[in-house]
């Protein structure tokens, strides 16, 4: 075997790529005929290939680069550790000290009472922890019936089979027989996709009240939580109608169900506040994170769970862990990725400086012909690709080949969009300038002129 090195011609690596390595989410055959691209090293928002090229990361990697690439304190204190201890585990009466410091800087954080980590390499990880949690925490209260989870269609949750499974996206439940049991799923509050003619309140109203006829059709005392991103990310950059969120609460109020906040996406600052539950004013039981907990530095996920439900959990062993869980490294690296959050005020940034600036450049998107609605909340956002706004019609072509065109234009014009079916989604480093959404605007509107035109080429449009 060759020496593969950063200094081998891109095509040799995207051979041996193609050959040996299983993209996760892709079509492998597609990486066989076209090559993946080769990212070499990263700065600030930049990603620079192996062709050299500099290309603006619209999505933060996959939603997690919070602080930007290239923060080398990180890589730091990651040394430091690896050398005074590389590993430990937290099974049986032994801690240490990064577990202990990021669990106790996590509770100073969270709202509420929600003051206990227990902690996973991933947010897939986290909602299997979280899965388990909550029916265990109503076993332990004499109530094992109470055991089925209400979710959402279009929600993204993880790859796991807990995760896939709570999550509500039916090409990965067609692959390995999912939901497992006792999953429930509701509809989602996508408007422009399935509002009809409903105004977006009404519609907000309508959707959350399916959580009150499941409760009503399955029985309280057979539901044991519901799970939801306070923004869906993945499903599309899904901005729920005001009044949605205020309708759940309702609902839950006074009921018991537990509330899961998948904060994934949403934590570490994506929505101008440190979680997206405080952007919205909900009080979660429990909150899954991950990504933008370490920037994406290391692998580390968790779930921060309040008194009320730890208190439950402490009376017997809770049989689940992982060998990662609150790696010594992992949750060094979270620690300083957040002291730096912190001191820079990344999250004012965000609030006062780069979301007002993005949401109005990213609204004006509007006015170019093939998007229909732009949707914004801090730095998460999306805008609807559409034949003909008025109607809000879909393309007659398969859903999400207008979105595929539109993303291989933004690749080419090296600007890191994503397509969700025909939803193109950004999600920047939270440390993004102005001067640098300037540049990504100017290269998603030209991406979008020559995706038009393809559109209309091909009899699309
Ligand atoms: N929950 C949400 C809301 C997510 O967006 C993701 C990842 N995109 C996950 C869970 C799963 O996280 P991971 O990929 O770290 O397992």
């Amino acid at each position: 075997m060759p020496t593969i090195t950063n200094h081998m011609p891109t095509a040799e690596l995207q051979a041996l790529d193609a050959a040996h390595h299983m993209h996760p989410f892709s079509t492998q055959d597609g990486f066989r005929k076209k090559g993946a691209r080769v990212i070499r090293s990263a700065e600030g928002v930049w990603l620079t290939d192996s062709e050299g090229h500099r290309i603006l990361d619209g999505m933060a990697g996959l939603w997690c680069v919070n602080i930007g690439y290239g923060r080398t304190e990180l890589a730091d204190v990651a040394a430091r550790q690896m050398r005074e201890l590389p590993y430990y585990n937290t099974f049986f009466q032994t801690t240490h000290v990064p577990a202990i410091a990021l669990s106790a800087k996590l509770a100073e954080l969270a709202p509420g009472d929600l003051n206990h980590v227990f902690f996973a390499g991933s947010g897939s990880e986290a909602n299997d922890t979280n899965l388990r949690m909550v029916r265990h925490y109503w076993s332990s209260l004499g109530k094992p019936e109470k055991s089925v989870v209400i979710s959402r269609l279009n929600a993204y949750h993880g790859s796991t089979l807990g995760g896939a499974s709570l999550g509500g996206m039916i090409p990965m439940h067609e692959q390995g027989g999912l939901p497992i049991p006792d999953i429930h799923h509701i509809g989602q509050p996508n408007w422009w996709a399935e509002g009809g003619d409903m105004t977006p309140e009404e519609f907000g109203i309508a959707r959350a009240r399916e959580l009150e006829a499941a409760i009503e059709e399955i029985g309280e005392d057979r539901i044991a939580a519901f799970i939801a991103e306070p923004f869906q990310g993945a499903g599309g950059v899904i901005i729920p109608p005001d009044s949605y969120w205020p309708e759940i609460k309702r609902i839950l109020e006074g009921r018991d169900i537990l509330l899961i906040a998948d904060e994934v996406i949403c934590g570490f600052g994506r929505t101008g506040n440190w979680f997206g539950s405080q952007t919205l004013g909900i009080q979660p039981d429990i909150m899954t994170i991950a990504k933008g907990l370490s920037s994406g530095y290391q692998p580390i996920g968790g779930s921060i769970v309040s008194s009320k439900v730890a208190k439950v959990l402490a009376e017997d062993e809770f049989n689940h862990g992982y060998t990662y869980s609150g790696h010594p490294v992992a949750a060094a690296v979270a620690l300083e990725n957040l002291r730096i959050m912190e001191e820079e005020r990344v999250i004012d940034h965000v609030r006062d400086v780069a979301a007002p600036y993005l949401r109005e450049k990213w609204e004006s998107l509007t006015e170019h012909p093939l998007v229909g609605e732009a949707k914004i909340v801090g730095l998460m956002g999306s805008i609807a690709l559409t034949p003909d706004k008025a109607s809000r019609a879909a393309f007659a072509a398969p859903a999400g080949t207008a979105g595929f065109i539109t993303r291989e234009r933004c690749f080419a014009n090296n600007l890191i969009m994503r397509h969700v079916y025909d939803r193109m989604i950004i999600a920047p480093p939270l440390v993004i300038r102005p001067e640098e959404i300037d540049i990504l605007i100017e290269r998603a509107w030209q991406s979008l002129d020559e995706s038009m035109a393809r559109l209309k080429e091909e009899g699309l449009l």
